[in-house]
């Protein structure tokens, strides 16, 4: 008998039928939202609770068998494809919202609950929590990637926004880190350490949150330039003036026509685009939305508008989050390849205008989106049907993350390294960083069994 199938008959008492081989099945948990291929895991199984995420380890780390932790599968590098055949661990059925402390702006949820259902949950009473990545991702994936989103310029990323955690390490045993403070001087920070460790060091069972008021009043803005530059410009002198914009999001003429025609979006030319939103009392957001003004004017900016219509706000933001499902529309036979490069802010321009460059020598078509207040921007590299379409799209995600690096950037800010950044991560943290990092996989889980092949580079020779 396999090792695999000695785990699956020893899990089969307490599993059943929520351990599924079938084809469909098996198939959907290969893979996230990106372009990378790996193989069909052996199995998928969906816990529901801490003490099966547990026992499923336990049985998967004395036989050898890799695990990968399966959360919303929205991932963009290749997170969620196994590199060995194994087990794909759902989480998605674990989805209790465990405690709410209304006086101390925080909460306890499962890690399956997407970030849609605690906002729905939250919804009358005053707080929400405001990280808000793509589609239906998971608060354990978000996590596990340390996902942001277009407010993580006002209200941080996971990173800021994650108390503590429950953690089932590879050995099958649980472990709480952090807790409900706001801060704490006490031993290593384990929570910083699993946030972000895309299921490679253990698995995230629960999640203690931190959570905002919902802001009394809220106004968006657009406005458009003839310039990509003059558009970067007014997001660097945001940021350099401190104002506290709650969104500021930047897309460039390609993505707009892209938009325009996906989401139906009326009276807005093909030009490079900025998107504002501002939140707090009704005087601050008035006074925010006039410095803005001036600031766009500064730059060149052409019909400021602004709303506090609910409506027009919703409709502004599906757009924005369906900007890349209208990137892939937009060219309906290409994959999507998308890039994550962050620079300081005051490089941005730099960065967005020289990646623009390399896109034009390029001859593929990817239009830039960007959060720009936090220096991120992403293009999403339309892939050709051709042979060597996606060597060349890979050949110019590296122009752009040699040239975030140089800045003093990062090659992603958001997504994570899964299989498609892996390359990158020595050039970025040096041999040595490498070293340690491998030194804290190897003690947390000495056999290897989560998420193998991922983030880490293998050592070469
Ligand atoms: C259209 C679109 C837009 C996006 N926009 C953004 C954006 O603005 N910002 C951003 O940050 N990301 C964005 N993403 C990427 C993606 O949504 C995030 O990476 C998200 O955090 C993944 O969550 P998930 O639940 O889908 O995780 P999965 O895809 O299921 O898993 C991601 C990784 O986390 C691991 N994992 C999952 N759950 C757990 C767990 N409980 N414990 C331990 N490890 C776990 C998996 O093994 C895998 O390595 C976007 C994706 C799409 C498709």
């Amino acid at each position: 008998m396999s090792a695999l199938e000695h785990v699956l008959t020893e899990l089969a008492e307490i599993f059943g039928d929520r351990i599924s081989r079938g084809e469909a099945v098996r198939e959907h948990h290969a893979h996230g939202e990106g372009w990378q291929e790996g193989c069909l895991p052996g199995a998928v199984i969906f816990a529901e609770s801490t003490e099966e995420v547990s026992a499923v380890l336990k049985a998967c780390n004395e036989h050898s068998v890799p695990v990968v932790a399966f959360g919303g599968g929205t991932s963009l590098e290749g997170h969620v494809t196994p590199s060995e055949t194994g087990i794909s661990l759902d989480l998605s059925r674990m989805t209790r919202i465990l405690e709410v402390n209304a006086e101390d702006m925080d909460c306890r949820v499962e890690a399956g609950v997407t970030r849609h259902a605690l906002n729905a949950y939250l919804r009358d009473s005053g707080l929400f929590f405001p990280v808000d990545p793509g589609g239906e991702s998971t608060l354990g994936g978000m996590c596990a990637t340390r996902a942001s989103g277009t407010a993580a310029v006002r209200y941080g990323t996971m990173r800021e926004n994650t108390l503590g955690l429950t953690v089932v390490l590879a050995d099958g045993r649980v472990m709480r880190t952090g807790g409900r403070v706001r801060k704490s001087a006490t031993g290593y920070d384990l929570t910083r350490l699993f946030v972000g460790s895309e299921g490679t060091l253990g698995i995230i069972t629960e999640v203690q949150l931190r959570l905002h008021g919902q802001p009394e009043a809220v106004a968006t803005a657009v406005c458009q330039f003839e310039k990509l530059e003059d558009a970067v410009n007014v997001a660097v002198t945001t940021m350099q003036l401190g104002l506290p914009v709650g969104r500021m999001e930047l897309m460039d003429e390609v993505q707009m026509d892209a938009c325009i025609r996906y989401s139906k979006m009326e009276g807005y030319d093909v030009l490079p685009t900025m998107f504002f939103e501002f939140h707090g009392a009704p005087a601050a957001v008035k006074e925010q939305v006039e410095t803005m003004e001036s600031v766009v004017d500064d730059h060149n900016g052409k019909g400021f508008l602004w709303s506090n219509n609910p409506e027009n706000r919703n409709e502004l933001w599906k757009a924005r989050h369906n900007a890349f499902w209208a990137c892939l529309a937009y060219r309906p036979n290409h994959r999507g390849l998308a890039t994550d490069a962050v620079v300081p802010v005051s490089a941005l321009t730099e960065l967005i205008t020289g990646s623009k460059r390399d896109i034009e020598e390029s001859g593929l078509l990817a239009p830039i989106v960007g959060h720009v207040g936090d220096g991120n921007f992403h293009t999403v590299i339309l892939v050709p049907p051709e042979p060597d379409g996606l060597e060349r799209a890979l050949e110019l995600d590296r122009k752009i993350v040699g040239r975030a690096l140089s800045l003093g950037g990062a090659c992603s800010g958001e997504h994570g390294i899964g299989f498609g950044k892996k390359e990158f991560m020595e050039r970025e943290h040096g041999s040595v960083a490498l070293d340690v990092m491998r030194m804290m996989k190897k003690s947390f889980d000495p056999n290897n069994i989560l998420n193998p092949g991922k983030m880490l580079p293998e050592v070469a020779g």
